[in-house]
């Protein structure tokens, strides 16, 4: 009999909450990892940083494993199939595997649950990738907070060591069932490529977190973690960066809050991550758009440097500040009055951290239609973000290099008309909804 341990956006042996419960159990563990075809196959490129960096995290993994004389079994096929073939394969007691709250992972789990139950297979399910989750921070009248602030507050009041104390595995890697190494299939025989680019460290730099509060809205610094990608990919534990932030930096903590804020959003209103406004009546809006604009954004050529900026920083790294996230993502839905599910979209090809709930959650609140979003009249104006957190233009000089110079295309619609286009249009979709 062995147990499998089914690694997802967990992709680390250390302070794992999954694995160290399937380790201490009584059977041996065999490790696995999918690459699900039914995901896979909705990516637009061959050239996927994501995908290469699970490929990367998978190859670190397989090498620890095997200095512990096991070995990573990596499947390219659906969930259900690579189960199908892991029970005629070997006898198994259970499956543990960590919480995942995306709609898609949570029908999944429902099958491939049902799955094993058929043939008597438990399935064990444990909360990882947040420090509290589902029902654990609600209102006192027992419904979900769809508020920042008061959650946050009760977030941090219910927080002590039982939520931050790591899991520790490694007592227990001797019950990792031994097998000479498994192959891993390369990039190219699961239809991807290199892209050349690099990863961000997996250290937190602890300098950085200190100055948190103090440096993090201007992008023409490093002044953020860069961490995002290692948490979507669980390839550094929560548990630990929070303990951190508690001892360096509040305004950090408050990030990562927001963190486990959209994650219970998405577990409680699934609808947002199906295409609809957490508000209903803002699904009323008559969008523009208008695809030559939405080009125009896209490649970073709307004419307003700062814009600019931050498009060409995405498409060129996969990733983009966050103060200019806000800014490129109000523009598109307010200025362009183009939908935002567009640019979410969009944000979610390209992105390197790119996680469902998180982008969701902060598209809605950018375009004015999400939990506790801003409200619509209040529209971004570029040219003050500009002076306010990029004064001396470091940022857009990096990225729009020729922004002051005749071949730079001229506003592709000017601020003031923009904004009155945006209040006029979004005030009109309100009222019909009522
Ligand atoms: P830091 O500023 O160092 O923050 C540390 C960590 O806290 C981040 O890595 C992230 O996990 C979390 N965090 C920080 N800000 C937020 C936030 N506003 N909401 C939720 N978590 C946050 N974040 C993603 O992880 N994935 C996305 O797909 C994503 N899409 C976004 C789309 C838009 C339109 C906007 C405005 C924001 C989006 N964010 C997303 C949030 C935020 O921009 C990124 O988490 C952050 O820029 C990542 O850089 P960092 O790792 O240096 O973060």
């Amino acid at each position: 009999m062995i147990n499998i341990f089914w690694f997802r956006r967990d992709l680390r042996l250390n302070d794992n909450a999954g694995l160290y419960h399937a380790l201490k159990g009584n059977s041996a563990v065999l490790p696995i990892f999918i690459f699900d075809t039914n995901i896979l196959e909705q990516l637009p490129g061959k050239a996927d940083r994501r995908v290469e960096f699970i490929h990367t995290a998978l190859t670190g993994l397989q090498q620890q494993l095997k200095e512990l004389g096991s070995t990573l079994v990596v499947y390219h096929d659906t969930p259900l199939n690579a189960f199908k073939q892991l029970v005629k394969q070997y006898r198994i007691e259970a499956v543990f595997t960590n919480h995942d709250y995306e709609p898609y992972a949570r029908d999944r789990d429902e099958s491939i649950a049902q799955f094993l139950k058929e043939r008597d297979i438990a399935f064990h399910t444990y909360k990882d990738q947040v420090i509290f989750e589902k029902n654990e921070i609600i209102k006192d009248d027992g419904k979900p907070y769809t508020i920042f602030t008061p959650y946050s507050k009760k977030w941090k009041a219910r927080l002590n060591e039982f939520y931050l104390k790591s899991y520790p595995a490694n007592k227990y890697f001797n019950n990792f069932h031994q097998l000479a190494a498994k192959r891993i299939p390369s990039l190219q025989e699961i239809g991807f490529e290199k892209t050349g680019g690099e990863f961000p460290t997996d250290s937190p730099d602890n300098a950085i977190i200190k100055q948190y509060d103090k440096q993090r809205d201007i992008p023409g610094i490093q002044g953020t973690s860069h961490l995002g990608v290692h948490l979507r990919f669980g390839t550094i534990s929560i548990r630990q960066l929070a303990q951190k932030a508690m001892k360096l930096n509040e305004t950090f903590l408050s990030e990562l809050i927001w963190r486990d804020f959209f994650q219970m959003i998405l577990w409680h209103f699934p609808h947002v991550g199906k295409g609809k406004a957490f508000k209903a009546e803002y699904d009323f809006i008559k969008w523009r758009n208008n695809e030559a604009e939405f080009t125009r954004w896209r490649e970073g050529n709307t004419g307003y440097p700062i814009v600019d900026a931050g498009m060409r920083e995405l498409n060129t790294t996969g990733f983009m500040h966050n103060r200019v996230r806000m800014i490129t993502a109000s523009f598109l839905a307010k200025h362009l009055l183009i939908d935002w599910r567009w640019g979410e979209a969009y944000f979610a090809e390209k992105l390197l951290d790119f996680d469902l709930a998180s982008n969701n959650g902060n598209w809605q609140w950018a375009a004015g239609c999400g939990c506790d979003a801003a409200p619509y009249f209040r529209i971004f104006n570029p040219y003050t973000q500009t002076k306010k957190f990029d004064p001396a233009l470091t940022y857009i000089k990096k990225w729009v290099r020729e922004f002051e110079e005749f071949t730079y295309p001229a506003p592709i619609v000017e601020h003031e008309t923009a904004r009155a286009r945006c209040l006029e249009t979004y005030k009109k979709g309100l009222e019909k909804a009522r």
